[in-house]
């Protein structure tokens, strides 16, 4: 209930979804393990209750973008070995060593300090070696020259190769060329470093797309993102898993009025009402995360039916129509994105609207909006 700590709008998220759609990566693989990604604070839902959800649900490791984010788990307990997957400030090593987080490595450059920082704190530097083979990011692209680098890592003492990886740039298109491609890259500088006796223990590939759409490359762990909180990469594709999408945004009406034939709503006046209409007042807007490319473009859920936005999203409030929802009384509760009854609202949907993707909507959804655990 959002009165009880006086938020206006709040997100539920509902760790058992996260639970289950990690038992339904592990049955796609006999083998893989799950290492959970929960970079951008959990992509919107909050990295620890999520990093502890997936974990009780058999995940065996974290995956996230910034030292601040692996430093965040280790604080909070989380124990398991946690990868670094983006570009590390060299002058972090020693954080990063102290707190046993593993780095992906592709910048000779980034060996010494990390070599010195493991002397320093007694501890060995984990590392990930980071291949290019067509995502065009980060990585190395020059296999023979990274097998030749491999060589002299491998002789580097303070430093452990624990892993070696790549990621696909189009896993989840129609057509999977350049996935395939990708993959038969990736195949083969497996396949050389382990005629050179240099096989890391865990070699990984696959984002949710390529768990889904290549078991080929499914290795020795399955970096699932978007797929724990229980979106599919691209909506429009049929992935053989169910998911569970696991956050509800909600927010409060605060004000209900009738308004007269030709009235305008909110800023700019793009919406005059065409009758009389009754218009509700919702405390949400783009200070919360709600995209101002809403504006006279979808719905929230009142009372399990759509109610049409009108009018700009404001940074704190954004009007609805409820003419059609007579029972809807100042005070309830409605679903800003989300399931309400039989109708839903979801991610993917407020994705389409605005020309993005799920991830962005859902990483978008502001600090000002609390996160609840259900
Ligand atoms: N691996 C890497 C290197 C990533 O950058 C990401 C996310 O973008 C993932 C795995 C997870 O991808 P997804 O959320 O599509 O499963």
């Amino acid at each position: 209930n959002g009165f009880e700590d006086g938020a206006l709008t709040w997100a539920e998220v509902d760790l058992s979804a996260i639970r289950h759609n990690v038992a339904s990566f592990r049955q796609l693989t006999r083998d893989a393990e799950i290492m959970a990604v929960v970079k951008a604070d959990g992509y919107g839902h909050g990295a620890v209750p999520v990093a502890k959800a997936a974990l009780e649900a058999g995940a065996r490791r974290l995956a996230v973008a910034r030292l601040e984010e692996g430093l965040a788990l280790r604080k909070a307990g989380i124990r398991v070995p946690i990868l670094i997957l983006g570009w590390i400030d060299p002058g972090t090593a020693r954080e990063l060593v102290a707190g046993d987080l593993e780095v992906a490595v592709f910048d000779p450059a980034h060996i010494p300090p990390l070599a010195a920082a493991a002397r320093e704190v007694h501890k060995r530097a984990g590392v990930h070696i980071k291949i290019d083979t067509g995502m065009g990011r980060i990585g190395w692209r020059d296999m023979d020259q990274a097998l030749k680098w491999a060589a002299e890592l491998n002789r580097v003492p303070e430093v452990e190769i624990r892993g070696t990886f790549t990621h696909f740039a189009a896993a989840d298109a129609e057509d999977l060329t350049h996935a395939r491609g990708q993959w038969k890259r990736f195949d083969r500088w497996v396949k050389s470093l382990e005629s050179q006796g240099m096989r890391p223990p865990l070699i990984h590939a696959a984002n949710t797309a390529a768990a889904l759409s290549l078991p080929e490359a499914h290795y020795d762990a399955l970096r699932v993102g978007i797929g724990l909180y229980g979106y599919l990469p691209n909506p429009g594709w049929k992935g053989s898993v169910v998911l569970r999408p696991a956050l509800r945004w909600m927010a409060r009406l605060v004000y209900v009025k009738w308004v007269e034939p030709g009235a305008a709503i909110s800023y700019g006046c793009t919406y005059r009402a065409p009758a009389r209409r009754r218009i509700g007042t919702v405390a949400v807007g783009y200070g919360d995360g709600l995209r101002r490319g809403l504006s006279n473009a979808g719905y929230m859920l009142v009372h399990g039916r759509r109610a049409p936005i009108v009018g700009r999203v404001c940074m704190d409030q954004t009007m609805v129509d409820l003419t059609n929802i007579p029972e809807a009384r100042s005070g309830d509760v409605v679903t800003v994105l989300g399931d309400d009854g039989d109708e839903s609202w979801t991610a993917d949907d407020h994705a389409r609207l605005l020309d993005t993707i799920s991830y962005e909507i859902l990483c978008g959804i502001g600090k000002r909006v609390p996160r609840r655990y259900v």
